[in-house]
């Protein structure tokens, strides 16, 4: 059961073949099972998922006509407000938080009648790319326990590729949700700014944020995006633009397709190996009828310096709400006002977070702001403009998702180096576009992904491109040998 992908449960479902209570059985078991040494899913919820499940079998057995999720599992990271549920985004500064509400992409779960079986494990405040900086520990890649699964969604990552569910929420603020997919072997999209709404989803940096799907296939992430996608008064960021059927074109022919090569992405930097296995799925979708276009983004290696200014920016500011006084950590015994502030926020972040409010505050404070902070805005503006240039030639852009495959544990100490890790993901959320990572390889029995990335509003097509390699392919079909 647990090695079938979303869109075939929901045909099993359909057939009456399982019911949703069965299913969702079989996945708590895994859970139960086998997340102890992977530590991916920090808050199991088997009440609430087994009555959103026995409510689906309802609805089935009296003939209502249901939506294709209907009755499926998921996860959903932990940044999601989940009602009644402990929301903890990975902090202590959350440990104690009970949400009030879901999230608008909940909801829409929800409403379609997906049963939700747990939250999973995260980077502390999604501030991260190895989902080491949780509250929480580690998680642990199941390819490969010794090494980190990604994150900052890692422990959505880590959960799917080990099937301890079909699917599951994330974020991608610089390649949250495309990193660890690439590094777990799944499909993980990130849509463009404003296609979903980010109502009830705890705020990193606001206008990089976005939610998507993490899936086996790009079957199964259009399935999910249909349903998360579209308007929210809600949330202002929020577009009202009409949502396609994502599914519908998911078979449409490549004929023609311009696939665009950056060439700042494809140096001697590059692994031999990653390289091999991304040209010879260039072949894959030439075959298919795509060509292939040289193009450059020249400024493009300057995302990474101005996202490390922009996302602690908006951070900083987002996260100064966690005073200790109106919800969250709160040390104990305070002697004053000030010790409160201090002492909680001291104590309820970790370092990565304090190291982000430090930078923030300082590229904002005013002696720096024209030197760091617009400058900054400045290469955005700048990048976008290339994005654009780009997407004159071609209709989509080739590119690797990450310059290494899982790396140990512990491995990364210094931050910078694994802030640079996030240099092909980054760019993509300074200029707003959607991105969707795949399998496509493997180095030394650790899965290798790449990126497709598209224009705005080019979710359909990024999906109908994966669709169609992923027929020809199956790399999205492994699974880690403990985990069959
Ligand atoms: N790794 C990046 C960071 O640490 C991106 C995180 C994210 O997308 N949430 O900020």
């Amino acid at each position: 059961m647990h090695t079938q992908t979303l869109a075939q449960l929901a045909n099993d479902l359909a057939c009456k073949k399982i019911s949703s209570v069965e299913l969702t059985q079989h996945f708590l078991n895994r859970i139960d099972r086998l997340d102890k040494n992977l530590n991916s899913v920090i808050t199991p919820t088997a009440d609430l998922a087994f009555k959103q499940a026995a409510a689906s079998d309802q609805r089935r057995q009296r003939g209502q006509s249901l939506g294709v999720l209907d009755g499926l599992p998921i996860l959903h990271k932990d940044i999601f407000c989940t009602e009644g549920i402990r929301t903890s985004c990975g902090s202590r500064m959350l440990d104690n938080f009970i949400a009030p509400y879901n999230a608008e992409v909940v909801s829409r779960l929800d409403d379609a009648g997906m049963v939700m079986l747990g939250k999973t494990n995260m980077d502390e405040f999604a501030m991260g790319s190895s989902n080491e900086t949780s509250y929480y520990g580690p998680v642990h890649n199941p390819w490969d326990t010794t090494r980190v699964p990604g994150g900052s969604s890692g422990g959505s990552a880590a959960a799917i590729a080990a099937r301890l569910a079909p699917a599951a929420t994330g974020t991608d603020t610089g390649g949250s949700i495309r990193q660890p997919a690439a590094l777990c072997g799944l499909t993980g999209l990130k849509p463009s700014y404003g296609r979903i709404s980010r109502w009830g989803m705890i705020a990193f940096a606001s206008s990089l944020d976005q939610a998507g799907p993490m899936t086996q296939t790009a079957e199964d992430a259009a399935m999910l995006l249909n349903m998360m996608a579209g308007h929210d008064p809600k949330d202002s960021t929020s577009v009202a633009c009409s949502v396609p059927d994502y599914r519908a074109s998911l078979d449409a022919p490549l004929t023609g397709l311009k696939i665009g090569l950056p060439k700042e992405f494809f140096n001697e930097s590059l692994d031999s190996r990653m390289a091999e296995s991304i040209f010879s799925s260039l072949s894959v979708l030439e075959r298919l009828g795509a060509q292939r276009v040289d193009v450059s983004l020249p400024h493009i290696g300057m995302s990474v310096p101005a996202y490390y200014v922009i996302a602690p920016a908006e951070a900083s500011s987002n996260l100064a709400r966690y005073d200790g006084v109106r919800f969250g950590y709160r040390c104990s015994n305070p002697v004053d006002l000030t010790d409160l502030y201090v002492r909680s926020r001291s104590e309820g972040f970790g370092s990565e977070v304090k190291r982000r409010i430090l930078i923030g505050t300082y590229a904002l404070s005013s002696g720096y702001y024209d030197a760091y902070y617009r400058k900054a805005q400045q290469i955005r503006r700048l990048i976008q403009h290339e994005f654009d240039a780009v997407f004159k030639t071609c209709d989509l852009i080739l590119a690797p998702t990450s310059p290494t495959v899982a790396f140990p544990l512990q491995d990364r100490k210094d931050p910078l180096s694994m802030y640079l890790s996030d240099i092909y993901t980054i760019g993509v959320n300074l200029a707003g576009i959607p991105a969707l990572s795949l399998p496509c390889g493997q180095m030394d029995g650790l899965p290798v992904g790449m990126q497709l990335i598209g224009p705005y509003w080019s979710e359909a097509r990024l999906l109908n491109a994966a669709h169609r390699f992923q027929k020809e392919t199956i790399w999205h079909q492994a699974i880690p040998a403990p985990y069959c």
